[in-house]
């Protein structure tokens, strides 16, 4: 790996106790570790200023491109602290990639792979006592990148910030692994042909906002995208892909159609179900199909999966017009069978071996 030079402003420690007290129950999202990562870039001079500092407010000029246009990219990743002392990441190298791919459908700069790798190993390193070692505790990495340029014309960006902060996280489920009824959103969507749908970005999330509050206000946890020209082939869940599974063993996942995210956790799985013999057909997969085979009983299974939550068992998917419910048959079986593989290798209790695995940290002697 290029080693890049970063500058250390290192903040003032928070006492352990403290710190301890947090992480034992850390929720998601709410609470975060002592530095951050940013990197500066301007169209003349490239990357540069890589820092690692105390977290803390961004100076922002209120005329900033991405307060106005969205130019905003982001990334999720986990760094988990295994029994041995170790410190790993799952794939970061794909999530690196990943950005370019968003960065370059939203006219923001591509940055060096391996410097994406060098941020999260920075910032995991400067604030290692920050990743929780409880069960199904990690510390949640999100790198994203913005357009920060002061100028209210529309263009490309001229000027950007990629940064990395970090959020030790608690199990997704408090209460173990249930299954969610998620809601199938009929007249909004989140993406369309051409959109920006393949990109992680934040406006992806923002349009997902209202159908996630139709969602609650019909008893669901999670909202079910359809592709607005069939409004019944599926796409993905606002921030999840989408498996069925046959009794007769194979895994049905929609393909890359521009529309949907190429989940790390989607083709990890897609990985360990063939390793074990599943076929796996990723192509269209529709609504219509999905309600014919629960009713007589070719599909026995449904889950999201995505870094933070890594599988989501699904029970029910509800229309306005119909009900699909797996009763009390979900969770599947191959469901969480997959979820505690992908789990253990990410936490050491199962061999990696498709060398996904990036060690930060050293197991201790
Ligand atoms: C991040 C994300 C996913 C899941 O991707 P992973 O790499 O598995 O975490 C799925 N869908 C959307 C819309 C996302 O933003």
């Amino acid at each position: 790996m290029t080693a890049y030079s970063f500058t250390h402003t290192p903040a003032t420690p928070m006492p352990a106790e403290q710190r301890e007290a947090l992480l034992a129950d850390p929720g998601f999202g709410d609470i975060f570790t002592e530095h951050m990562v940013s990197i500066t870039w301007t169209r003349e001079a490239g990357w540069h200023d890589a820092e690692v500092l105390p977290y803390g407010p961004i100076p922002m000029d209120p005329a900033s491109s991405v307060l106005h246009y969205g130019q905003e990219i982001f990334e999720g990743l986990k760094a988990y602290r295994r029994a041995d002392g170790s410190i790993v990441t799952f794939r970061p190298e794909a999530n690196a990639r990943r950005l370019n791919q968003s960065a370059t459908r939203l006219a923001l700069p591509e940055i060096p792979e391996d410097l994406f790798v060098q941020a999260v190993h920075e910032l995991v390193t400067a604030d290692r006592d920050w990743v929780p070692s409880g069960f199904d505790q990690s510390l949640y990495l999100r790198p994203f990148m913005i357009a920060d340029e002061s100028f209210l014309g529309v263009r490309a960006a001229q000027r950007a910030r990629f940064m990395v902060i970090a959020s030790p996280a608690g199990p997704y489920f408090s209460g173990g692994v249930k299954p969610v009824s998620i809601w199938l959103s009929q007249t909004l969507a989140r993406a369309g042909h051409g959109g920006t749908g393949a990109a992680k970005c934040g406006g992806n999330y923002a349009a997902s906002l209202a159908p996630q509050n139709e969602a609650a206000e019909n008893g669901c946890q999670q909202v079910l995208f359809t592709d607005t020209a069939t409004e019944d082939t599926i796409d993905e869940l606002g921030g999840m892909n989408m498996f069925l599974v046959r009794a007769d063993g194979t895994l049905l996942t929609p393909k890359l159609n521009g529309n949907i995210l190429d989940g790390i956790t989607r083709r990890s799985l897609i990985q360990l179900a063939k390793d074990r013999g599943h076929s796996v057909e990723e192509r269209a997969v529709t609504v219509s199909e999905w309600r014919a085979g629960v009713a007589d009983g070719s599909i026995i299974e449904a889950f999201a999966c995505g870094t933070a939550a890594v599988i989501t068992p699904i029970g029910q998917l509800k229309s306005t017009d119909f009900t699909i419910d797996f009763g009390d048959k979900a969770p599947g079986e191959l469901t969480m069978s997959l979820r505690e593989e992908l789990t253990g290798i990410q936490t050491g209790a199962r061999e990696d071996r498709h060398n996904w695995l990036d060690v930060i940290v050293a197991a201790e002697a």
